[in-house]
């Protein structure tokens, strides 16, 4: 679904963030990337929805080079849909107007078509009974799980989460994780920076190891975790257990 070739970023000209990044990501799996702070996760992750220019290589997405697609990118947004850890829901209006408002507005969706979507993603996401609540009266968990909801609206090819636990507290971690874990499962693909081992345990199919703008690890979840890695990943592994 994504091939990444060459791929070279940087903000400053001196140090690249991204270094020669070589990367396929299939279709229909989850790809969890991990890496310590500042290895470049995010920006690659914005890379790959063009939030970010690259400065050399190339990005293909369902069979066309991306990188090239200049104004026209934003169309791009539409098929790749990006959860953040602050879930910027728009405050103003109600959880079903959330979800419904960028089908209805930016794709030209039926009022009707997009609440009944909106509908059964709540259900999906376990808060259907907030449909009518405003942002501020749910908590970080449930935000979270509404940001999820949303992105799903757009129906997108594949959806990029970065750090969609981290700025919860720890009893809501589980409730947003049981719902990507399950949207995993469902054939979307899915690209997932987080630190929380565990969901890469359950739901990842692909495991990418990030450090100082490379990647020195880049395997199927099972060999991840086998203990047959790279030295450089089990030791990564240490020191988040
Ligand atoms: P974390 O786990 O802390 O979120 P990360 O792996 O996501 O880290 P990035 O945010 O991709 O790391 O940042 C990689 C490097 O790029 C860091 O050294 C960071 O300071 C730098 N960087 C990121 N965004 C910018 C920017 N807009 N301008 C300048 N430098 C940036
Ligand atoms: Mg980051």
């Amino acid at each position: 679904m994504f091939e990444v070739r060459r791929l070279n970023k940087s903000f400053d000209q001196q140090q690249w963030v991204l270094d020669d990044i070589d990367l396929k990501l299939l279709r229909g799996k989850t790809t969890v990337i991990l890496g310590p702070s500042g290895s470049g996760k995010s920006t690659l992750l914005r890379c790959l929805n063009l939030l970010e220019e690259v400065d050399s290589g190339a990005i293909w997405f369902d069979g066309r080079e991306i990188t090239k697609e200049g104004p026209r990118g934003h169309l791009l947004r539409r098929e790749i849909s990006m959860v953040f850890q602050h879930y910027e829901l728009f405050p103003h209006l109600s959880v079903l107007e959330n979800l419904m408002i960028a089908p209805v507005k930016v794709l030209g969706v039926a009022r009707e078509q997009a609440l009944e979507q909106a509908m059964e993603l709540l259900t999906k996401v376990r808060i259907r009974e907030k449909a009518d609540a405003y942002p501020e009266q749910l908590s970080g968990g449930q935000q979270q799980r509404v940001a999820i909801a949303r992105a799903l609206m757009m129906n997108p090819k594949a959806i990029l989460f970065d750090e969609p636990t981290s700025a919860l507290d720890p009893e809501m971690v589980k409730e947003v994780l049981d719902v990507m874990v399950e949207l995993a499962g469902s054939g979307i693909t899915c690209v997932v920076v987080t630190h929380e081992l565990g969901f890469a345990r359950r739901a990842a199919d692909r495991v990418v190891l990030m450090e100082g703008g490379r990647i020195v690890e880049e395997s199927a979840k099972e060999h991840f975790f086998s203990g047959q890695a790279s030295e450089r990943t089990q030791r990564f592994l240490q020191q988040m257990s």
